[in-house]
């Protein structure tokens, strides 16, 4: 099924110049980018897209973390899209990613960890829709 996913490459990665390599890993791994856009999320757009772990100890760390310098965002198509993605981004801590995946490559902390990846189709769509409007999708 062709499925669309949103991914940021986060500022770790932007800041210490992955973000062609990590473009290229997407578009050679087949996904189609839809849209992109560099910007920079203010603290109340990061705690707006990450508001379903506001509760967890690490929020004010994370939300810190997204808003230190540019993002990348990206809406993505492909056949399964969204487990796809999740496969090449690898574990969340890189120190359990599997050898050869974007974040055992560019991650350095399971905090600091190089991409996001929408973990399911309903939150792709509220993901996606966070980021882009539908007149951006081309
Ligand atoms: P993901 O789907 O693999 O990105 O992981 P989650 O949705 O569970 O967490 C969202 C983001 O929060 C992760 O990508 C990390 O940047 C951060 N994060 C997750 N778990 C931890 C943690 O235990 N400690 C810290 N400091 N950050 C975390």
């Amino acid at each position: 099924m062709i499925e669309r996913t949103l991914s940021i490459i986060k500022p770790d990665a932007v800041a210490e110049g992955h973000t062609g390599d990590i473009l290229a890993d997407l578009e050679k791994a087949g996904f189609k980018i839809l849209a992109l856009r560099m910007t920079r999320l203010s603290q109340a757009q990061a705690e707006g897209f990450y508001a379903v772990h506001r509760e967890r100890p690490f929020f004010p760390s994370l939300v810190k973390f997204m808003t230190e310098g540019p993002i990348v965002v990206m809406a993505l198509e492909c056949e399964n899209a969204i487990a796809r993605l999740r496969e090449l981004m690898g574990a969340t801590n890189p120190a359990n990613a599997v050898e050869g995946c974007i974040r055992k490559r560019f991650a350095t902390s399971i905090e600091r960890n190089c991409i996001h990846g929408s973990d399911s189709p309903e939150t792709a769509a509220v993901e996606l829709r966070y980021c882009f409007s539908t007149l951006d999708l081309l």
